[in-house]
């Protein structure tokens, strides 16, 4: 255990030019190497069970931005973790015999373990149990917030539901229930620390509405300018160790920091905030944090005031994702409908479920999930589609010899300009479903171009040249979405000492076999 601890505590490394998961393609499109840096965090899921689908598309979504970040040549960090702290997780892991820690370890694993099954290309994965990492940041936090006299002991009668693991008002239940859990909430009154977020209303606002931080989708901005607007209250921010023994302590006191202070503030510690001041300037504050929909409302206005209250910048956008739905229902354990992203990515490939996820599903909405809809997406989209395209072109091409960088006839230049614009454009919107479908109209075009233009009949090298020009940019372009693919088809091509001596391929997206 110490060593893990050891291996975990040691000197982050940034990934990004040296990043080996850009793809040649990427590499020699950034000539001009600019400084910028990329910090992209996930929000950290809570360890009380292991992944499921709904868990695979924020990480996901992440990485493919992050992927095109290091493809701009940005130096990119990119965060992820686990928290792991909390009443609930005390109780799941009581119920299945174990200690906290044991049973956090394991669920923690099962997270780390989608770097893999989903070829996420993370550069870091906090853990909330990490005294060495994380509780320095925490504890630097709380200890800014005190200074500036935002912490201050009151009693707390409220009303608590152990499965949303937050204090309901009575405005919140249905029935007397917890409207999501449909249980009773249980009355609560203890002595705990509470933060000053009423002081902070107006400044969150005003970063909001100027642009400081900038929200996206639009909706999802009205909708937390709305709520600031009904008025803030202060929030709790400890309980006490009698009703939640599983947290961070805090120091001279009998209490353990709430979610707040304790999970927030990973997106600080994580970089060295409370340990390493260094690295923590160079990354904060964050270009990009993506939560979802159910979580946002903390991360747009608690999280900011707890940044503006300990003195520091806040990120500059934050994304908010809606959630998959499997054949139409919530993911729910009673429901008894979780998909691991093993099984799909089993099935399918991981760049096929991947594929999945950011096109099927819009970005910044809710979107579903089955196997049957996936196999057709495969079959449609990728078999008949991208992988069709594909070995189309190099089974014309190969044993033809091409410059590296082919100048194209106009037409194909210009639907490749088209290609790349709305790429960018919808990146920018966080519509990255938009985006695979820009390119997926490149491939159309392709297709079109080569029924039109019928090489198999006339071998023109020109038509050849402009077919060969079109698959290394939908090349270039999937990768961030389909890395594995996009290497197979760079490599297909054979790009050696500025030109190009295709090769054929097998198929990229085999027939799958029939149960
Ligand atoms: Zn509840």
């Amino acid at each position: 255990m110490q060593n893990r601890t050891k291996k975990q505590a040691k000197k982050i490394k940034p990934s990004g030019s040296k990043n080996s998961t850009t793809s040649e393609v990427g590499k020699k499109r950034t000539k001009k190497r600019t400084a910028k840096k990329f910090f992209i965090t996930t929000s950290i899921p809570y360890a009380n069970a292991a992944p499921h689908v709904g868990h695979a598309l924020e990480f996901v979504q992440a990485d493919v931005m992050a992927r095109r970040a290091r493809q701009e040549g940005k130096q990119v960090f990119f965060l992820t973790g686990v928290d792991e702290h909390g009443d609930k997780i005390n109780r799941v892991a009581a119920q299945s015999g174990l200690a906290a820690k044991d049973y956090v370890d394991e669920t923690s694993k099962k997270f780390k373990a989608l770097k893999k099954t989903l070829d996420i290309s993370y550069d870091d994965f906090i853990r909330t149990t990490d005294k060495k990492k994380h509780w320095p940041g925490a504890y630097k936090l709380f200890g800014e917030l005190q200074k500036k006299g935002d912490i201050y002991k009151k009693d707390y009668d409220g009303l608590y539901c152990v499965g949303c693991e937050k204090f309901l008002t009575e405005k919140d239940l249905e029935g007397g229930l917890c409207p999501l859990h449909n249980k009773a909430p249980e009355r609560i009154s203890e002595e705990n620390y509470f933060f000053r977020l009423s002081r902070y209303a107006s400044k969150v606002r005003s970063a909001i509405t100027s642009g400081k931080l900038e929200i996206i989708p639009e909706t999802r901005k009205n909708e937390v300018l709305a709520f600031i607007d009904e008025g803030l209250e202060d929030v709790s921010f400890t309980r006490s160790k009698r009703s939640v023994p599983w947290g961070i302590p805090v120091k001279g006191t009998d209490q353990v920091m709430y979610v707040w202070c304790d999970a927030l503030s990973n997106y600080i510690s994580a970089i060295g905030y409370g340990r390493d001041t260094k690295n923590f300037n160079k990354w904060w504050p964050a270009e990009t944090q993506l939560v979802g929909k159910d979580i946002f409302r903390f991360h747009a206005i608690y999280w900011p005031a707890m940044l503006i209250s300990a003195g520091l910048p806040l990120p500059k956008r934050l994304l908010i994702h809606g959630f998959v739905t499997i054949d139409g229902q919530k993911i729910s354990k009673s429901i008894g409908n979780v998909i691991s992203p093993e099984e799909a990515a089993e099935k399918f490939g991981r760049d096929a479920l991947r594929y999945y996820l950011l096109r099927e599903i819009p970005s910044d909405g809710d979107g579903d999930f089955s196997f049957e809809k996936l196999a057709t997406r495969y079959q449609d989209d990728l078999a008949k589609g991208l992988g069709n395209f594909a070995s189309r072109i190099l089974n014309m091409a190969a044993g033809e010899i091409f410059p590296e960088k082919i100048s194209s006839s106009k037409p194909v230049r210009d639907e490749i300009k088209r290609a790349e614009a709305r790429v960018k454009k919808h990146f920018d919107e966080f519509r990255l479903n938009d985006a695979v479908s820009a390119i997926f109209d490149l491939i159309k075009f392709g297709d079109a171009y080569i029924n039109d233009k019928k090489p198999w009949q006339n071998k023109s090298h020109k038509v050849l040249a402009d077919l060969v020009a079109m698959l290394h940019e939908v090349a270039y372009l999937i990768e961030p979405f389909m890395p594995e693919t996009s290497k197979k088809i760079i490599l297909a091509m054979n790009i050696k000492g500025g030109k190009m001596k295709p090769k054929k391929i097998a198929p990229l997206f085999p027939r799958i076999e029939k149960e």
